[in-house]
């Protein structure tokens, strides 16, 4: 027997029309000592159909997620759907308050806390209502990323590889569908207490994907979540095709990440200079990027190169980097 979530909400979700409100979060602090976090949720809902669990602000400094579905709130009405479509725009509600990626209440990354605890701290609580109250519900879910503050990236719709075949194959369908100019897929990560994987786990349909980066907001990035928002929207049943528009030409790229050789590491503290930008396309054994010592000038910088080809689709944003940071990583067309 799991222990419930003490998160409760006045939103009811097998209600018709459309509901914009909060769950409740106890939260007992000095200046509040019968207090809520108060996390924005709406329902719309039209008789029976699918669910569609649309989810961004897992981390507060990725933006065009929030804004995208700000706007699908305000003017997605129960008359154009069939079924049920749940949006929690700013997850980690403290954290999108701040602009920053992880919980400033308890440095918690939502995206590492999966599958989350009703007794832990409150971004493992929010992770537990998620993993026990609405995965269940849920037939599809997609959770919108970027690079936050520190990375910046090709913007992308991505889907994550488990071990169902059948369930593989229909998040699949959904990625060309959402028509972005690039979906990946991934099959390797380097931590596995992610959204993406609990929704796995519950048998749902996932769609994941970053849409811009470095703490600031691509329009691009935002006009793709929303137009692919539509596409999924109608690829579930929710809407009906016509209302889905697209102005992408041609079909979605497809791309994969498989492993750590994907990815680049700074071998030294200091000032990354990277050899190559967004989109490029490089070699295994070629220069990454050199770190500079402006505290020792006289020092020769140290070199980093990549460990096999790919095309960049993210770098790092910052320039000073620690050894360890991530400062580029790759992907590859899907096989
Ligand atoms: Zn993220």
């Amino acid at each position: 027997m799991t222990t419930p979530s003490k998160i409760w909400s006045k939103v009811d979700y097998d209600k018709d029309g459309k509901q914009n409100g909060w769950l409740q979060l106890p939260h007992s602090v000095t200046r509040s000592a019968y207090g809520n976090i108060a996390i924005p949720i709406s329902v719309i809902r039209n008789g029976a159909g699918p669910t569609v669990f649309l989810m961004s602000g897992n981390h507060g400094d990725e933006y065009e997620g929030q804004i995208a579905l700000c706007k699908l709130v305000r003017t997605l009405e129960p008359g154009e759907i069939k079924g049920r479509v749940i949006v929690l725009p700013a997850a980690n509600l403290p954290a999108a308050m701040a602009g920053v990626r992880v919980s400033p209440i308890d440095q918690g990354n939502l995206n590492r806390a999966f599958p989350g605890d009703p007794d832990g701290t409150p971004t493992f609580a929010i992770a537990h209502y998620i993993d026990t109250v609405l995965y269940p519900m849920a037939d599809f879910h997609h959770d919108l990323h970027s690079g936050g503050s520190s990375l910046q990236y090709l913007p992308f719709a991505s889907m994550r590889q488990g071990g169902d075949a059948g369930l593989n194959r229909r998040a699949l369908a959904a990625l060309k569908a959402f028509g972005a100019p690039i979906g990946l897929v991934w099959a390797y990560s380097p931590d596995l207490r992610l959204s993406s994987v609990a929704a796995i786990n519950h048998g749902l349909v996932g769609l994941g994907g970053e849409f811009g980066g470095g703490g600031s907001v691509s329009g691009k990035g935002v006009r793709i979540v929303e137009q692919g928002l539509r596409n999924l929207l109608a690829h579930a049943g929710v809407i009906d095709e016509g209302r889905a528009v697209c102005d992408f030409a041609g079909p979605t790229r497809l791309m994969e990440v498989k492993g750590r050789d994907y990815y680049v590491y700074a071998p030294d503290a200091g000032l990354f200079e990277p050899a190559s930008e967004l989109g490029d396309d490089v070699k295994k054994g070629q220069l990454c990027g050199l770190v500079h010592f402006v505290d020792n000038p006289g020092r020769p910088p140290e070199a980093c190169h990549y460990d096999r080809d790919g095309m960049v689709i993210c770098k790092r944003h910052y320039g000073r980097v620690e050894r360890g940071d991530c400062v580029v990583h790759l992907a590859t067309d899907y096989a």
